[in-house]
């Protein structure tokens, strides 16, 4: 459908970069602005590669205050709680706590698996077209439990039983065998064969290649702001200078906050604080599917001839810096997890902020402003929903 208006896109993360691909390619003009010289810089630079379609169920859920109070303040634990003085952060923690219930998670899951499929969906069409090499395959997803309670909740609340397999610890280490040595730990795990893996840098490049050939498209490096227009509208300024423009998308991930505050509009978007490791290692010691160690909530996912180690939420953190205790810890867990594709000293490190909602569902709506559409607020998922939540704002903007 194309259409002479144009669209400003302000952020060029993950997000940012679906939205402005899935606008372009149905014939939308599109202005990308992002203030730093390259693109995915931020959250969507080494995340853990997962497209984790089936596997969405959001941090809020019944059970997990208590779990999480064992965790929290613990130096060593998945969570980690840095209590601060900032009134946003206390607010988050309430508005998380209340979503911490089997029907609001229950909800928020089914949500999140409509966007995830319709993510994979368009996925799989835009793959067909001109997007160049982001190291995509689709080896499935193992989640390994080592706790028989948590094993069976998560046998028994499987959301596409045809597409899910339950296995036991031996056909686990049938199913990825470079953790065949935790077999005699494991309660079993659950097999998700359409689950897919890539890397979200290249992805994010490759999207910009794609959408740099076409004459719709144009990118602007600088900071971007917005200030209330008339007419019920929003205007948008790029490094202080006006910036005209039909519609505007705001997914500047957790920055959306401050500039969507100048609105006078109030996100509920907090920094989770995660990090990664990569590391490269003879093929023959990459697992060769998305492997979850649940119970440690670590990720491993082979990206070409690299396996990227994602984990940990560290709540409270003031900036994306890599955190050495956290960082050796990881890199601890990956040496006992996976030992032959060690050691890990030499392992690139890094640190990322996911822009997080209390509820884990990102939002993605139009606001008071007729102009402003907001596609932020992806948390642990962006990556895995990128594509269907460019298809949300595209269809926002159609209809
Ligand atoms: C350790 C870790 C592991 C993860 N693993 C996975 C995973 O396996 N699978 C998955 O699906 N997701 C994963 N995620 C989550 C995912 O990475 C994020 O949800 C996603 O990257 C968010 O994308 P975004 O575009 O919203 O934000 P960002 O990537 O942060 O992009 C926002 C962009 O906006 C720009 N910007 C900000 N302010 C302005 C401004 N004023 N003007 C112009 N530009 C601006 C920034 O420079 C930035 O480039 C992980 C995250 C972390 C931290």
């Amino acid at each position: 459908m194309p259409t002479d208006s144009m669209t400003t896109v302000i952020g060029g993360g993950v997000i940012g970069l679906a939205t402005s691909y899935a606008l372009v390619r149905e014939g939308h003009f599109v202005t990308l602005v992002e203030r730093h010289s390259e693109i995915g810089q931020e959250a969507s630079f080494a995340n853990g590669g997962q497209l984790s379609y089936r596997y969405v169920s959001p941090l809020a859920d019944a059970g997990v205050p208590k779990e999480a109070v064992r965790w929290l303040f613990k130096g060593n634990s998945p969570i980690l709680l840095k209590p601060q003085l900032d009134l946003h952060q206390w607010r988050w923690l309430m508005q998380f706590l209340a979503a911490c219930n089997r029907t609001t998670n229950r909800r928020n899951t089914a949500t999140l698996l409509d966007l995830a499929l319709s993510s994979q969906k368009a996925l799989g069409v835009w793959r067909q077209g001109d997007l160049k090499d982001f190291s995509w395959r689709r080896p499935g997803k193992l989640v390994l439990y080592r706790d028989g309670r948590k094993f069976a909740k998560a046998a028994n609340s499987i959301s596409e039983p045809q597409l899910q397999q339950v296995l036991s610890a031996g056909d686990c280490a049938s199913v990825e065998p470079t953790f065949a040595d935790l077999a005699p730990q494991l309660a079993g795990g659950i097999f998700s064969p359409e689950d897919e893996v890539a890397d979200c840098r290249k992805f994010c490049e490759s999207l910009l290649t794609a959408l740099l050939e076409s004459p719709r498209f144009k990118r602007i490096q600088g900071s971007a702001s917005l200030s209330e227009s008339h007419l019920g509208r929003c205007k948008v300024s790029v490094d202080g200078k006006p910036h005209d423009t039909d519609h505007v998308v705001l997914a500047a991930g957790l920055e959306s906050r401050s500039i969507a505050r100048r609105l006078g509009i109030s996100l509920p978007l907090y920094p989770l604080k995660g990090y990664s490791l990569t590391q490269q290692a003879k093929a023959e010691y990459l697992p060769q599917i998305s492997v979850t160690d649940y119970e440690n909530r670590v990720v491993y996912a082979r990206l070409g001839n690299t396996v990227r180690i994602a984990a940990m939420v560290d709540i409270g953190a003031r900036n994306a810096d890599v955190d050495v205790r956290r960082i050796r810890q990881l890199r601890q867990m990956a040496a006992i997890t996976l030992p032959q594709a060690g050691p890990y000293d030499r392992a690139e490190a890094w640190a990322g902020l996911r822009p997080a909602t209390p509820t884990g569902v990102p939002i993605i709506t139009r606001t008071r402003y007729r102009n402003l559409i907001l596609n932020v607020g992806h948390g642990a998922l962006g990556f895995t929903l990128s594509a269907g939540s460019g298809i949300a704002v595209r269809d926002l903007i159609n209809a």
